[in-house]
């Protein structure tokens, strides 16, 4: 079977990092610039966020109140075990394995922890710390965010 470019239909083939779908190397190129402009774009008090295109209170807010909640809780005590009577802050220098440490509370999802949060609650921060860590990088790994 021979695999077209999803776009052009043309076939000379590459694959972009991370897509399922086959695209020649002109548009793979193209669709890593889009990305990488979005991503630099969606950074707190960049001058080229859209507000519109990132509804922080009504696809984030309003999509996971509870979730939301569980994860602040995460947090807090987080920041009374590691950092006890200080005010709340996020220590990077605790721990950096995030994916890791996401991948063991995956394993007792749907159950508490010892301190009495839920596995997934923990499950969520790790996510939303490892995502958070991933576009502070994006200019650094991609060379594309930094045109
Ligand atoms: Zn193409």
């Amino acid at each position: 079977m021979r695999k077209l470019c999803y776009r052009c239909r043309g076939e000379e083939l590459s694959v972009k990092p991370g897509s399922f779908n086959w695209l020649c190397r002109k548009h793979a190129d193209e669709e890593l610039r889009q990305v990488a402009q979005k991503e630099k774009a969606a950074v707190k008090g960049s001058p080229a966020l859209d507000r519109k295109l990132f509804p922080v209170f009504s696809g984030v807010l309003r999509y996971f109140p509870d979730a939301l909640l569980a994860v602040a809780e995460v947090s807090r005590i987080g920041n009374e075990q590691h950092n006890p009577g200080q005010p709340l802050g996020w220590d990077r220098s605790k721990s950096s394995d995030e994916l890791d440490a996401l991948t063991r509370h995956l394993l007792d999802a749907g159950a508490f922890d010892r301190d009495g949060v839920r596995h997934s609650a923990k499950i969520a921060w790790r996510a939303l710390a490892n995502l958070q860590k991933e576009l502070e990088n994006v200019s650094k790994e991609n060379p594309c965010a930094k045109q």
